[in-house]
């Protein structure tokens, strides 16, 4: 495949588009970013990886950390998790409460908020260190041992968290969080602040398009079935209330975060991991949506 090719003309036909879309500022710290940036990354089952723009500068991964910490989840949990929080898109903002108190404190899947900070309160009961595992985990999928936490953004989110402070209250209202709120929700908020490149990125989630090989990373071990499972959930889950748009338009499963990531894989071919700032009002990337959409369109190359 002429992914060069391809892909140059992609970053020609999305630069109009720059200056659409707004980047997110209820994490202050996230408005600092200069929003008219862009990157993508390939990066092939073989292991050739193609990178454009700003593929080599790091930004904050966001909700995209919620696909590692359910690899770590589900590794330790199993089916088990599942008595924790259902599969099923949301079809609500990922900061919802309303479906929350509705179905009393059982989050509608781990990538909403409240999903993830259910599994962020495992990972706190089953591990003695979970930030530091997290990062070793992360560090190992993604090659690279310089990535870390941005402590200025996690603090600066968790000054304005509100939002996510009502959902873990209501969460521990309904005996769905084991330990102490403030614990959890400081872990909640590092492992959403640690910061990657778009190349970081799709090397990361290389193995979760890769079924040669077995997924066995710093102790968390998945079966291939459970990759698969991970690959279905971020196919109905990955981005908000947007997940069946995304899956028209781009048909990958994959995962966004409000700073303007988006990694996605194409299983049994490549990952690829793409990255704006600025979102359109579901809280995905406008140009990285548009990069995706694009690719899978020009390849021609469709999962269904
Ligand atoms: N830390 C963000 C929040 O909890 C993550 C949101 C996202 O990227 O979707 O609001």
């Amino acid at each position: 495949m002429e992914y060069n090719k391809i892909v140059e003309n992609i970053i020609d036909s999305v630069r109009p588009l720059q200056g659409q879309g707004k980047q997110a500022d209820y994490i202050p710290a996230l408005a600092n970013v200069n929003p008219d940036q862009m990157g993508i990354c390939i990066e092939t089952i073989g292991g050739a990886a193609y990178t454009y723009e700003k593929a080599d500068t790091r930004f904050s991964i966001q909700s995209i950390s919620k696909v590692f910490a359910l690899a770590m989840a589900f590794s330790i949990e199993g089916e088990g998790l599942w008595e924790r929080m259902g599969r099923e898109p949301s079809g609500t903002a990922f900061n919802s409460l309303v479906q929350l108190e509705i179905e009393q404190g059982k989050p509608r899947n781990p990538f909403i908020n409240a999903g993830a900070i259910v599994m962020t309160d495992i990972l706190c009961e089953r591990l003695k260190d979970p930030e530091g595992f997290f990062l070793q985990f992360v560090r190992n999928m993604s090659g690279s041992n310089t990535i870390n936490y941005n402590h200025a953004v996690a603090e600066s989110e968790r000054e304005q968290g509100y939002l996510n402070a009502a959902i873990i209250n209501l969460l521990k209202y309904h005996g769905n969080i084991k330990g102490d709120i403030e614990r959890v929700l400081r872990f909640y908020f590092l492992m959403c602040s640690v910061e990657m490149s778009c190349r970081e990125l799709a090397h990361a989630f290389l193995p979760f398009a890769d079924h040669t090989k077995p997924f066995d990373y710093t102790d968390v071990y998945l079966t291939r079935s459970q990759v698969k499972r991970i690959n279905a959930i971020m196919q109905t889950c990955g981005f908000y209330d947007e997940a069946g748009d995304f899956s028209y338009l781009v048909g990958l499963p994959g995962k966004s975060g409000v700073g303007g990531g988006i990694a996605a894989v194409f299983p049994s071919l490549y990952s690829v991991a793409v990255w704006s700032p600025r979102l359109n009002a579901k809280g995905n990337s406008v140009i990285g949506m548009k990069m995706l959409e694009l690719l899978t369109t020009a390849t021609q190359q469709s999962i269904f």
